[in-house]
Formats: structure tokens, C-alpha cells, sequence
């Protein structure tokens, strides 16, 4: 459970909107264990970027120490969703949304283009990265498609659960 993670709403927006579900995200001191608010989702992936190697403290952020109380409590107040360490870092003009499913089930990643393009799997940035020579320098394996685990027991009790066997594809066509 040590890491940084990224806290979405317990009301998730609808899907589609172009918007990342997460709202809060938070660090947890590897010392005391607390949650601290980060700011910045630069200032976020920076500081997951490194994890393994420099873990987090309270005494990161200024003025800010051990003693001082939790900015956010681990609870079920929230959904939470927990990211691996060390993932790489954003390129610069790209975004790295997450989207949470409706049934909470997981977070959908993908990373935004500076031109606004949605972009969903490595072999297709892969082919965007090719094509386009102001990408020299970025490569594919800068982006990470993997998603946060959302954690069971704070997802809210009166989501819909997804029937097992079920499929939603029909109701997804209508709705396109
Ligand atoms: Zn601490």
C-alpha cells in the first residue's frame, strides 16, 4: 500500500466529458503514514515518478511536518484509487487522464495530444509519435496505460455491480 495515489470523486462524473474522474490527489508519508493534499498534478507525477527510489515525507512540503494532522483520511468518504510507484513522468504538452467506470469497476487511462487528440493504447502513440517529427526525443514507453487500483472497500455501497457474464456492449451502441 505504500504510494502515491490519486483520490477520484465518490460522485463520478459522467463518462465521455473529456475529464479526468480524479479530484484530490494525495501522498502518503512513508514514515507516519499520513496523507498529504498534492497540489499539482506536475508536482504529483514528479514526486510518483521517483517513488522507489525517494520516498515521500511530510517534511517535503514547507512547513509541513510529521506532527502536523492528516490532510486526508483514508476512508470510504471517497473512492480511492491507488497508483503503482514510478511511472514516467507525462511528457511535456501531453495529459494523462483517468477515467472512472460507471459500475467503479476501473480507471480507463489515456493520455491527451497537445493537439486535443484522445489517445488509448501504446501502439497508437507509438504511430502518432512516428508520424510527427516534433516528437522526436518522446518515446512510446514514456506513456503508461496501466490504471490505478480503485480500492474495493471505499467504493460506495449503492453502485451499480456489474453482473458477471452480463454484457453492457447494447446499451453502449444506443448510447453512441
Ligand atoms: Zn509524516
Amino acid at each position: 500500500m505504500k504510494g502515491t495515489h490519486g483520490t477520484p470523486k465518490s460522485s463520478s462524473k459522467k463518462p465521455y466529458s473529456g475529464q479526468s474522474s480524479i479530484d484530490v490527489l494525495a501522498a502518503q508519508c512513508e514514515k507516519c503514514k499520513k496523507w498529504r493534499v498534492i497540489q499539482s498534478e506536475e508536482e504529483f507525477e514528479e514526486i510518483r515518478s521517483k517513488l522507489s527510489e525517494e520516498p515521500f515525507y511530510c517534511n517535503r512540503r514547507s512547513a509541513v511536518s510529521c506532527e502536523d494532522p492528516a490532510d486526508i483520511e483514508y476512508d470510504s468518504t471517497r473512492t480511492w484509487a491507488v497508483d503503482k510507484p514510478d511511472i514516467q513522468k507525462t511528457p511535456e504538452g501531453f495529459k494523462r487522464h483517468l477515467v472512472l467506470r460507471k459500475d467503479y469497476s476501473k480507471l480507463d487511462t489515456y493520455y491527451i495530444t497537445p493537439e486535443g487528440k484522445k489517445v488509448r493504447s501504446q501502439n497508437e502513440v507509438a504511430a502518432i509519435l512516428k508520424s510527427n517529427p516534433k516528437y522526436k526525443g518522446i518515446s512510446p514507453s514514456d506513456f503508461d496505460f496501466g490504471s490505478p487500483k480503485v480500492m474495493e472497500d471505499t467504493v460506495p455501497v449503492d453502485v451499480p455491480k456489474k453482473v458477471p457474464g452480463s454484457s453492457n456492449k447494447k446499451l453502449k451502441t444506443t448510447m453512441d
